[in-house]
């Protein structure tokens, strides 16, 4: 039998039986998959390192017979990201990334974009590069794949197009902006600045750029915190488990 071989993340690991693991792992070209690494508690030999949560491996598997289920045959090592696991901070964040993938990528759905930008996320977290900022971005992305792309072109309610300037007010239930002669900024209504817009805006055209030049002005991460708490709220029908750290 021909085993297919793919660069994956290892999303979740449990013990399955008495020596084997049950892997969740991200590929780029066949989504979320779920194996099991047949004998890998008694013998680690196939699987050296790679194995753990968040690594990034190159795994061999075949799917299995009548069954959503994959035999991994062996692993490869390419990046174990060590820095994730040295403060609970970033970890969080690493796990965080991971639950909003498996909540907008259902099983067997590719999605070569956010599998290259979760890459790249983890390697930026592992460097120590601003969590918080690499968190958030990645969330607008996710988000914008799996379908939640934020409207910033035009006011939602008059139609009037948002040309840069002004302060906006973002709508949850409409997953849009308004502007301000039609809407007030609430709790439920959160303002976005044109400086804000502009940051969403630049992820959506280029999600690779924040790895260029990962820095934005604190007031604009302010502000995006609120916006991407009720746009998770209000379409993804439950709160990642993970979240209370964002
Ligand atoms: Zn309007």
């Amino acid at each position: 039998m021909k085993y297919i071989s793919a660069q994956a993340i290892i999303t979740r690991v449990r013990e399955f039986g008495e020596s084997d693991l049950m892997v969740t792992f991200f590929t780029q070209d066949a989504g979320r998959l779920r194996g099991v690494a047949k004998g890998a508690l008694r013998s680690r030999r196939r699987f050296v390192n790679c194995l753990d949560i968040f690594s990034l491996v190159n795994l061999e598997y075949s799917p299995a017979r009548n069954s959503d289920l994959h035999f991994l045959h062996s692993g490869k090592l390419i990046e174990a990201f060590p820095g994730l696991r040295s403060n609970y901070s970033i970890l969080s964040k690493a796990a965080y990334m991971v639950e909003l993938t498996e909540i907008l990528f259902p099983w067997e759905l590719p999605d070569r974009g956010i599998f290259e930008i979760l890459v790249k996320s983890m390697h930026m977290l592992d460097s120590g590069g601003m969590p918080d900022l690499i968190a958030h971005s990645f969330e607008f992305t996710a988000m914008s794949h799996g379908g939640f792309k934020i409207n910033l072109e035009k006011c939602c309610r008059c139609g009037r197009a948002y040309t840069g300037e002004g302060t906006a007010v973002f709508r949850p239930e409409k997953g849009a902006i308004a502007c301000m002669k039609c809407h007030q900024i609430t709790a439920l209504s959160p303002k976005l600045s044109p400086e804000a817009i502009k940051f969403i805006k630049m992820l959506y055209d280029d999600p690779s750029s924040i790895f260029d030049r990962p820095a934005v002005d604190d007031r604009v991460l302010s502000e995006i915190k609120p916006v991407l708490r009720l746009h998770r709220e209000y379409h993804l029908g439950r709160e990642p488990k993970t979240a209370s750290c964002m």
